[in-house]
């Protein structure tokens, strides 16, 4: 399918790259065009292996009826001119993930996670578990290794976890899985997908080309997902955190059918959400002949994914919690509804003029708010309205050491920032890796 053809991939990044060094192994010939100056030593290497790179803000000027496909990054808006034209010009439009799946060897178990939250801890969930089980599995996708450079090292019969975007399912046909997680829905994205039935009808796509021989792993306590796969051909399996289901929850501990499978006080992390992402991986590793011992140890050690509720240390009595992949209102609730213990909270990042009014509810146990960086002062007028201690500094360093300076023994505190990072960091792991880094000057 792609060999000896033309091929036009928009947008270089990661996946562009990895894209480009993948298919020019098989005669193809390719123009890779991004708007954005790239990485000169990449750039370099893809001319020396004969690939045209163009640097261009009007990327749709390089692209005509000779070109067989076009690759597109799924962070690029399916209206921008250079797609429209591929329309046009009746270009098929995929991306790299499923370009990739057309290298994959033969019998490749995939197990797909999507979902509004929780797909990089369910994805990594499932790819710890496989691996305790001693399995030959790899992990990609949008969890930070695009697929395509991952081919060369994937075997018949190895297995393969990929967490995908609402955004890389736009533009996957021919993608199949043999497992896929859906793990809720919520209406985000609106502004790349334009309505809530659009971005959910692309979800809907991880079970596309299934019959009973494939499973989708489903959240039988969302309505509105429940109601979007009422007719997929797939076997389905559900997860519920109020019902006896195939896996469940039941005075705190997790079932499978009639058998319990672990206590929650022997899991490590924290949040009731986390047991559902738990929940949905040991659905798909159960298809796997996973034990519950092998679950079980697992789940006593992961720590979490770096960044998403991750335990950082205890410092005299002090638990200290990273959460700065928290970048909205909602992710911080979710933070805030995981401790029954005394909380002070650091908030603040790109101030995008949303309000903190929704964390109210969920504050019952914060003694303290820390604010800092753009949004502070919106924060600080949000805690005198609900008459919550507040300090307001500029930095997070200076949030973390003023934080630890009023805390007590057997206080957690907890960076679940609930803005973006992007006014004093690259991007939400900068911002965590220099919580991090602050901590550990503590004493
Ligand atoms: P995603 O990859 O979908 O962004 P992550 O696993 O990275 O999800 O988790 C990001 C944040 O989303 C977490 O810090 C937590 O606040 C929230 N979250 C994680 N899992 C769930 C879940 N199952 N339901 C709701 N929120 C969740």
């Amino acid at each position: 399918m792609f060999n000896d053809k033309k091929i036009y991939i928009m947008g270089m990044a990661r996946s562009g790259y990895e894209a480009a060094k993948l298919l020019v192994q098989y005669g193809n010939e390719i123009v890779i065009t991004d708007g954005k100056e790239q990485d000169l030593e990449q750039v370099s290497e893809l001319e020396s292996l004969g690939i045209q790179v163009i640097i261009t803000p009007h990327q749709e000027n390089y692209l005509n009826e000779t070109f067989d496909y076009v690759i597109k990054n799924p962070g690029i808006r399916f209206d921008t001119p250079c797609i429209e034209k591929a329309g046009e010009l009746g270009i098929k439009v995929i991306n790299e993930v499923e370009l990739a799946f057309h290298f994959l060897p033969k019998n490749t178990h995939i197990i797909a996670v999507t979902g509004a939250n929780g797909k990089t801890t369910t994805t990594t969930l499932i790819y710890e578990f496989l691996r305790a089980m001693g399995l030959p599995v790899h992990l990609g996708g949008n969890i930070g290794f695009p697929l395509c450079s991952l081919i060369q090292s994937i075997k018949e019969d190895d297995y393969l976890v990929l967490e995908v975007s609402a955004q890389q399912l736009h533009d996957m046909d021919d993608f199949k899985t043999e497992v896929s997680v859906l793990t809720n829905l919520t209406p985000v994205h609106l502004d790349f997908f334009g309505t809530y039935e659009y971005y959910q009808s692309m979800k809907k796509r991880i079970f596309n080309h299934h019959d009973t021989q494939q499973l989708a792993i489903i959240n039988m306590d969302d309505e509105t997902e429940m109601k979007l796969i009422q007719d997929i051909s797939s076997a389905k399996q559900y997860f519920s955190l109020q019902q006896k289901t195939d896996v469940y929850l039941k005075e705190n501990a997790i079932y499978y059918h009639d058998e319990k499978v672990i206590d929650t006080k022997d899991i490590r992390v924290q949040g009731k959400h986390n047991y559902q992402n738990i929940m949905c991986a040991i659905l798909a590793t159960k298809r796997f002949g996973i034990s519950n011992d092998v679950i079980k140890e697992v789940l006593t050690q992961f720590a979490g994914v770096e960044h998403r509720m991750e335990f950082v240390s205890k410092i005299h009595g002090r638990e200290f919690y990273n959460d700065s992949k928290a970048t909205n209102v909602k992710s911080t609730e979710i933070a805030l509804s995981s401790f029954q213990k005394p909380v002070i909270l650091l908030l603040g990042g790109l101030d995008r003029g949303h309000s903190f009014l929704d964390l109210k509810d969920d504050m019952t146990y914060v003694t303290h708010v820390i604010c800092y960086g753009e949004s502070k002062f919106r924060i600080q007028e949000f805690c005198d309205d609900i008459e919550m201690d507040c300090n307001v500094v500029n930095t997070l360093e200076e949030a973390v050491k003023v934080a630890y300076h009023l805390s007590e023994e057997g206080d957690v505190i907890l960076l679940s920032p609930a803005c973006a990072s992007w006014d004093q960091y690259q991007c939400f792991e900068d911002r965590g890796n220099e919580f991090k880094r602050v901590i550990d000057t503590l004493e």
